[in-house]
């Protein structure tokens, strides 16, 4: 080997030596970007997979929260219809029992009306007058004797129906208020009674006391709601009470206490009574004023309405 060929080889060794080493550094240089890229493939997946997990675990979350939701919304819906269920059936409950008062109401006030009438005489507001017959044995349930005061002086003992006697004494006690003086002459008759008086009629007017007085038992005056009122300046002539301003008085104010005129002037009953009057209850007497018309004008049944109410 020359010596111009040794420095060749050295080089070329060299340079092959060279290449070698740098194809090595390559070789390693490439295993290692490999390896690097396989570690961020790794790495992607697993972030990749942890990722859907975690997808995954929030949609069932997020199911299970839907379904709540639903069964929730159902059961209110359940509970909405069951309230409203409990409320109609309250409702009919409300109205069964409301019904049930109502009847009670109406049996009660059925008792009411019916205990007041077992109370109050029928024959109160029974027409008397000729035609109708007033039992000999009638009393009423309760007769009340007259303070003194409102007797016209120098008369017996006066009595009057118990439930009626205050409205009497109270027009009396008006009346007086209003300057005038009102006395009783005679208020309740029983029959007896009536009876004797009709019999003294009798022998001193004969049959013209039909006219004015009624026989035993046709009389208003045994009802014990029926007086014959005076002043006393007229005194017991009847007649002539009605001259007087206590009888103008009465024939405005009367039927505010109850009493009604009998026998105004031209009734077809009896000739005309203006001291004669007679108790039938507030609404009665006022209603007939109104009308003009006296009891006798009126029909029995209708006139039976009124009884329930003869002493309100
Ligand atoms: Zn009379």
């Amino acid at each position: 080997m020359s010596t111009q060929t040794l420095p060749r080889t050295l080089i070329l060794s060299a340079l092959l030596l060279a290449l070698c080493g740098s194809t090595l550094y390559l070789f390693v240089q490439s295993r290692s970007q490999a390896e690097t890229i396989t570690a961020l493939t790794a790495e992607k997946e697993r972030l990749f997979s942890e990722n859907s997990a975690r997808t995954q675990a929030l949609l069932t979350e997020q199911n299970i929260a839907n379904t709540t939701i639903t069964e929730l919304t159902t059961r209110l819906a359940a509970l909405t219809t069951e309230l409203e269920d409990a409320e109609d059936d309250l409702r009919k409950e409300k109205n069964i029992n409301d019904n049930f008062e109502d009847q009670i109401k109406e049996i009660s006030g059925t008792i009411g009306i019916l205990d007041k009438l077992s109370k109050t005489d029928e024959e109160l507001l029974q027409k008397y007058s000729r035609t109708y017959f007033l039992n000999e044995n009638f009393v009423p349930m309760k007769l009340k004797k007259v303070d003194q005061d409102y007797i016209l002086p120098g008369k017996k003992d006066q009595y009057f129906h118990g439930d009626a006697v205050n409205f009497l004494t109270d027009m009396i006690d008006e009346a007086k208020s209003d300057g005038l003086d009102l006395k009783i002459v005679s208020a309740y008759r029983s029959f007896d009674e009536q009876a004797d008086l009709k019999g003294q009629f009798t022998q001193v007017y004969g049959t013209g006391s039909n006219a004015f007085s009624a026989d035993q038992g046709y009389s208003e005056h045994q009802l014990g709601t029926t007086v014959d009122l005076t002043n006393p300046t007229v005194g017991g002539a009847y007649v002539s009470f009605k001259e007087t301003p206590e009888y103008q008085w009465l024939l405005t104010h009367a039927q505010r206490y109850g009493f009604i005129l009998s026998y105004p002037e031209g009734n077809s009953f009896y000739m005309y009574e203006p001291w004669h009057w007679r108790f039938v209850g507030v609404d009665l007497a006022g209603d007939l004023h109104r009308a003009d018309a006296t009891l006798y004008d009126w029909d029995q049944r209708k006139i039976d309405e009124y009884l329930v109410s003869i002493f309100d």
